[in-house]
C-alpha cells in the first residue's frame, strides 16, 4: 500500500429493539433498528458503500477505492446480525464485514457477554456486590488496587463511568478469577448459560446463509481477551484459532478486529503470519497509514451525539 487508506469504517455491536428476537428479554440495550436504518440512509447520502473484498483489493493490489468510501463492520457475532442486520443489508443490496469469535468447542459465553447479562439483571452496584462477596482477601486487595487505578480513567461519579470502571477490573485484572464466578452468577440470576449462549451467537448455518447472501466474515479471537493483558503465546493462539475457524467460511486473506480494541505490538506480525492482511481498531480515524491499525467510528456513539444535538 503506497498511500494511506482513506476509508470511513462504521462499527456496530448490538442492533435490536426491546423485546425483539435479538434482545429476547435480556434487558441488554443496543442500537435501535430504526436508528440503524436512518444511519444507513444518512451514510448513503455522503458515502459509497464498499465491501471487504473491495478494501482487500485496495490494500493488496493498490487498487483505489471510490471517493468517500464507507465499510460497515459488526463485532462479536451476535444473533442481532442475523435477525436484524442481515435482513436490512440484503434489502438494500449492501454487504457487511462481521467479526465473529471462534466458539467451537466452547459452549458458554465470553466474559464480556456474561457481564452484559448480569449488568442488565443486577445493575452495576448489584453486580459489584455479588462479585465482592465471593472474593477471598488477596482477590479483594487486587480488586481494590485495580479500582483505584482505573478511577483515574473512568470517573465513578457518572453511571457510565461506574460501568466502565467495573468492566475494566473484571475484563482485565480479575479476568481469570471471575470468569467461573460470573458463570455461577449467570446460572443463578439469568438461567442456563449454555442454552442462552447457543441462541445468542451466530451458528454455522446462519453464517453460511449470510455468506451466501453477500456478507463477509473476519476474525475476533476465541476468548475475546484484551490483547495488551495476555502474553505473546496467548495472542498467537487466539489468532490461530480465528484463522482456523475462518477457513470454513471466508476465503483468505482475512480481516481481524482487536477484541475491545486492545492493541499489542506483536499482533500485526502474528496476524500476518496467519493470513490476515488488515486489522481494525476502535480508534476514531478516517485515514489509515497502517493496514493493521484501521480506525473505526462507533455507530452507537454517533447516534447518542445526534440525540443530544436535537
Ligand atoms: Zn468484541
Amino acid at each position: 500500500m503506497n498511500h494511506p487508506l482513506e476509508l470511513t469504517v462504521m462499527m456496530y455491536h448490538y442492533v435490536r429493539d426491546p423485546g425483539d428476537d435479538a434482545e429476547a428479554g435480556s434487558g441488554i440495550p443496543g442500537l435501535p433498528v430504526k436508528v440503524f436504518e436512518s444511519q444507513l440512509d444518512e451514510l448513503s447520502k455522503r458515502h459509497t458503500f464498499v465491501t471487504w473484498p473491495d478494501v482487500r483489493r485496495a490494500l493488496q493490489e493498490d487498487k483505489p477505492l471510490p471517493g468517500s468510501a464507507c465499510l460497515l463492520t459488526f463485532d462479536d457475532g451476535v444473533r442481532d446480525h442475523y435477525v436484524n442486520v442481515f435482513r436490512i443489508l440484503r434489502e438494500r443490496g449492501l454487504s457487511g464485514l462481521f467479526f465473529v469469535m471462534d466458539r467451537d468447542g466452547h459452549a458458554g459465553f465470553v466474559l464480556a457477554h456474561k457481564i452484559h447479562f448480569l449488568l442488565a439483571k443486577l445493575g452495576v452496584a448489584g453486580l459489584r456486590n455479588a462479585i465482592w462477596e465471593k472474593l477471598n482477601i488477596p482477590q479483594r486487595e487486587r480488586f481494590t488496587e485495580a479500582e483505584n487505578k482505573y478511577q483515574l480513567k473512568y470517573s465513578p461519579v457518572s453511571p457510565d463511568g461506574q460501568i466502565n470502571l467495573l468492566k475494566a477490573i473484571l475484563q482485565r485484572d480479575l479476568s481469570n478469577e471471575v470468569d467461573a464466578l460470573l458463570s455461577d452468577l449467570f446460572e443463578l440470576h439469568v438461567g442456563s448459560e449454555n442454552e442462552t449462549a447457543r441462541n445468542y451467537y451466530l451458528n454455522s448455518e446462519q453464517i453460511r446463509e449470510m455468506a451466501a447472501g453477500g456478507m463477509h466474515f473476519g476474525g475476533h479471537s476465541r476468548n475475546h481477551p484484551w490483547f495488551d493483558w495476555i502474553d505473546a503465546e496467548a495472542r498467537a493462539s487466539e489468532i490461530k484459532a480465528s484463522a482456523e475457524w475462518l477457513g470454513q467460511f471466508e476465503s483468505q486473506p482475512w480481516a481481524f478486529a482487536y477484541p475491545y480494541g486492545g492493541l499489542a505490538e506483536d499482533a500485526p506480525r502474528l496476524l500476518k503470519e496467519r493470513g490476515f492482511v488488515a486489522a481494525f481498531t476502535t480508534r476514531e480515524q478516517l485515514l489509515h497509514p497502517d493496514p493493521y491499525y484501521i480506525g473505526r467510528l462507533d455507530g452507537e456513539e454517533l447516534a447518542l451525539e445526534g440525540q443530544s444535538n436535537d
